[in-house]
């Protein structure tokens, strides 16, 4: 640390730029991969301060829900935009833990997760994964881990067919795409537990949606919901 330090730090930053993944300006040294400006610039849904919002309302009717929240609105050409872009298909997995912990610390001022056990990611494609090198989903569970102190389980729940990728397809075509593609392993260990389901972007919800058909095989199993980004349909 110190001074040597700090000046290899700068000596290093004129070869490897350290760029905010939100805006692509320089980021300042106490500055770790998304800018003040942009952190402060991303607009919060604050979903999980009411019951009654637009996330927890798409699975009305369609699957039981105890909670859902949302951390930011996915609007075209946003900052969250590309930053969950980076985190998605530019391979900076620690976008993930980064954001997760933002939120994580968000939520634990509210009574958003009272009476949560285990925070479970949706499952990858086990190929889609093995491309990728890791969950974004994963790794935002951890985040939120690290900032409220539920564990997370990633080996609860797994995917098995193949789906093709989702951003074009119509609301009936995604159900389809996604219905019964979720197993469950651990069943025992889910019995009278509430879960917070955590996911990138919610779009239609049908995502989830296959995810609690499945669940609903567990006795007396609550499942909440959280995701990063709400990208209204
Ligand atoms: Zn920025």
């Amino acid at each position: 640390m110190g001074f040597f330090y700090e000046l290899a730090d700068d000596f290093l930053s004129l070869f490897f730029p350290r760029i905010c993944h939100g805006c692509g300006e320089h980021l300042l040294r106490n500055e770790k991969l998304i800018c003040t400006e942009c952190l402060v610039a991303i607009p919060r849904t604050r979903y999980h301060l009411s019951e009654d919002n637009p996330v927890a309302r798409l699975f009305w009717g369609r699957c039981s829900i105890e909670r859902a929240a949302a951390f930011s609105y996915y609007n075209r050409g946003s900052r969250i935009r590309k930053i969950i872009h980076a985190l998605k298909y530019d391979g900076v997995k620690e976008l993930g833990e980064f954001l997760g912990r933002i939120y994580g610390t968000q939520l634990m001022e509210s009574s958003f997760l009272e009476g949560i056990d285990y925070i479970v990611p949706v499952p990858l494609h086990p190929a889609r994964e093995r491309k990728r090198g890791y969950n974004q989903s994963a790794g935002i569970c951890s985040g939120l881990s690290a900032a409220t102190g539920i564990p997370v389980k990633t080996d609860l729940l797994k995917r098995s067919a193949f789906s093709a990728t989702q951003t074009k397809r119509s609301r009936y075509d995604r159900w389809l795409n996604v219905e019964g593609i979720f197993t469950i392993s651990g069943k025992e260990m889910l019995k009278n537990k509430h879960i917070l389901l955590v996911d990138d972007v919610i779009t239609t919800g049908s995502t989830i949606e296959a995810c609690a058909a499945e669940l609903k095989k567990v006795e007396n199993l609550k499942i909440s919901v959280a995701a990063m980004a709400w990208s209204p349909a």
